[in-house]
């Protein structure tokens, strides 16, 4: 199929986005790495009557550490976050998640921005984010706010941001240097969308972890904290009985609807078989 008629604006500052998201409305869509928006206009899923390109406004883009943050631009592609170096070292989750993301070529274009406001409940970033304690920073013309990626995700392809906003940055706390990170993820094939997948962070004390953060993607309409499987593991070691305690808990924390491709007591086995897959690399 072809997309309907729209009109195209490639943007030349954020205050001129923001102009005319004011003029538009709901009506308007920021057009980003575009390889979540082409598709679904090319569906007629979405049917804007303006394109705003941003991807000229280069203070979306970049990757900067200062005062134990990590600052990320919207614009960041995939690829850009795979082969930072910034990134392996100060946030190796994120360099461990990258990989699992569709193919090279679409790594290439799609963005951290793009990913976090589309919301695709099997995308791998909005679980990171939630791991990471992540704060998004959302721009309009009437100011900056900064929401937690925690409270940011709100349903199904649903989030905080309102149309008149853009995400600008996403900000992500530099955990210490005990903290492990472990990406685990199911999918049909390398590169399709997780079936189910789990980012995990956590502080190993002598093999003991602590301030653990269980965060799902795949299995729900948002990322999932893990909350009872997190309190389940706090300052235990990975062993047998404290792996078995956290995939139980899985029962209570977790309410996977069915895909396509798999039944919700399919998800929630792998849910657990990540689990114990994720605490074990945390514990190691
Ligand atoms: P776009 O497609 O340009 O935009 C997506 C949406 O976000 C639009 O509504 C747009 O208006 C909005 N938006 C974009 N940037 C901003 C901003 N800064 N502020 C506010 N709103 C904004 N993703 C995964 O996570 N995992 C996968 O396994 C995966 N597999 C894929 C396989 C295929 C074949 C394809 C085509 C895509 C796949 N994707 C996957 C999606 C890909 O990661 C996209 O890059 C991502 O979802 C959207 O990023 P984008 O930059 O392309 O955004």
């Amino acid at each position: 199929m072809k997309a309907p008629p729209f009109a195209y604006v490639r943007a030349r500052s954020l205050a001129g986005v923001f102009d005319l998201l004011e003029q538009h409305g709901e009506r308007a869509k920021l057009l980003a790495g575009g390889q979540s928006l082409i598709a679904a206009l090319n569906m007629r899923l979405s049917a804007p009557e303006l394109l705003i390109d941003i991807t000229r406004l280069a203070e979306l883009g970049g990757i900067q550490l200062r005062d134990g943050l990590v600052r990320i631009g919207a614009l960041t592609t995939h690829a850009e976050i795979e082969r930072s170096a910034e990134i392996r070292k100060h946030l190796p989750l994120l360099a461990q998640a990258a990989p699992h993301i569709a193919h090279a070529a679409i790594r290439n274009a799609g963005t951290f921005g793009g990913s976090i406001a589309l919301a695709d409940p099997a995308a791998e970033w909005p679980a990171c984010c939630v791991a990471l304690d992540a704060q998004f920073v959302l721009a309009c013309r009437a100011g900056t706010r900064r929401v937690a990626a925690r409270a940011f995700f709100k349903g199904l392809y649903a989030t905080a941001l309102n149309p008149q906003e853009v995400l600008t940055q996403i900000e992500i706390p530099v955990p210490g240097p005990e903290y492990r990170s472990a990406f685990v993820e199911l999918a049909l094939r390398r590169g399709d969308y997780a079936i189910a997948g789990l980012a995990a962070v956590a502080r190993n004390t002598r093999g003991a972890l602590s301030d653990l953060r269980l965060a799902f993607l795949g299995v729900g309409a948002a990322p999932a904290l893990a909350r009872g499987a997190m309190a389940a593991m706090e300052g235990k070691r990975a062993s047998p009985d404290a792996i078995a305690a956290a995939t139980q808990a899985l029962a209570k924390d977790l309410d996977p609807g069915p895909d396509l491709y798999s039944s919700a007591a399919t998800k929630m086995q792998l849910a657990r078989v990540l689990t114990g897959r994720a605490l074990a690399a945390l514990a190691a």
